[in-house]
């Protein structure tokens, strides 16, 4: 017996949805298939259904914790975290960020000018007319006002990571630095993939992590902006989130759903080895291959 939560309900209510946090284990169903390989293939089925089993009073396969919830099988389990399990999946994130950063990179380095701020402009009208309201241009996104950008990710399969030193000399990692030496602007970009309800705490920790760098960078006369993505282990996608990529200027309603499935898979993928005691599985999620130009 499992309880099915409502249709159409957001993100945060079926993290929160009561009989989800009381049982002990969850399982996602896929819509047409229901096979694993699938589910990893980019033409498998895209609909996930996601579903609460009944309670599983068995102990954590990994770690020994009795009751496991899907908040501890999915992100808090010390074992799968030493594993590196979590590390996969946070991977997978990562690399759909990195691939459509770097294409918007390219591309605004090809074009070789930034977008110049709006400016007011001047309306006429006649005597006895209304003023119409004005419409005001979106303010040029971050990547939009620098100039060739240079970019380092803390990916395995990306170029060697290397934070630009000419800036500062820091022990901090954040998973993507972009960097423009022509408009002296750099950019910190910090993922994490929490358990849905440590999306706004995850944020808070991010930010004061990163002050005393931010700090230093705008010591050496770099614009420093710090941008946090917090994508939940059952895909959802945080506010924040939303208003920071759009921010950077890679905000697409595709890249929702891209980041949020790929998220959702992971986790899928997490779920389903919790009772074996190594971590092999390496397969990429389908959308988190890293595109070489
Ligand atoms: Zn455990």
């Amino acid at each position: 017996m499992y309880q099915q939560p409502p249709r159409g309900a957001p993100w945060v209510a079926l993290a929160r949805f009561e009989p989800w946090r009381a049982n002990a284990g969850f399982y996602l169903e896929i819509a047409s298939s229901g096979n694993i390989q699938q589910f990893f293939d980019p033409l498998g089925s895209e609909k996930i259904y996601l579903f609460i089993c009944v309670c599983v009073s068995r102990p954590c396969k990994l770690c020994g914790a009795d009751r496991p919830t899907p908040a501890h099988v999915l992100s808090s389990c010390p074992v799968a975290l030493k594993q590196q399990r979590y590390t996969y999946r946070h991977n997978q994130v990562l690399t759909v960020l990195y691939n459509v950063i770097t294409s918007t990179v390219a591309k605004l380095n090809r074009r070789g000018k930034v977008e110049a701020p709006p400016s007011p402009s001047i309306r006429f009208v006649r005597a006895g007319e209304t003023v119409p309201a004005a419409r005001r241009k979106p303010p040029a996104s971050i990547l939009e006002s620098g100039l060739n950008w240079q970019l380092s990710c803390d990916l395995p399969d990306a170029p060697p990571y290397a934070f630009p030193v000419h800036i500062t000399e820091t022990e901090e990692r954040p998973d993507i630095v972009l960097w423009s030496d022509e408009s002296k602007q750099l950019v910190l970009l910090e993922l994490t993939v929490p358990n849905e309800e440590r999306v706004v705490e995850s944020r808070k920790l991010k930010l004061e992590r990163y002050a005393q760098l931010v700090e230093a960078c705008n010591m050496r006369g770099y614009k420093t902006t710090v941008l946090t993505v917090e994508v939940g282990t059952r895909g959802f996608v945080a506010t924040s989130t939303h208003r920071d990529l759009k921010r950077l200027g890679i905000w697409s309603s595709v890249l929702h759903s891209e980041i949020s499935s790929v998220a959702l898979r992971g986790s899928y993928a997490i779920y389903i080895h919790r009772n074996d005691a190594q971590w092999n599985w390496n397969a990429p999620v389908h959308g988190a291959r890293i595109m070489r130009a």
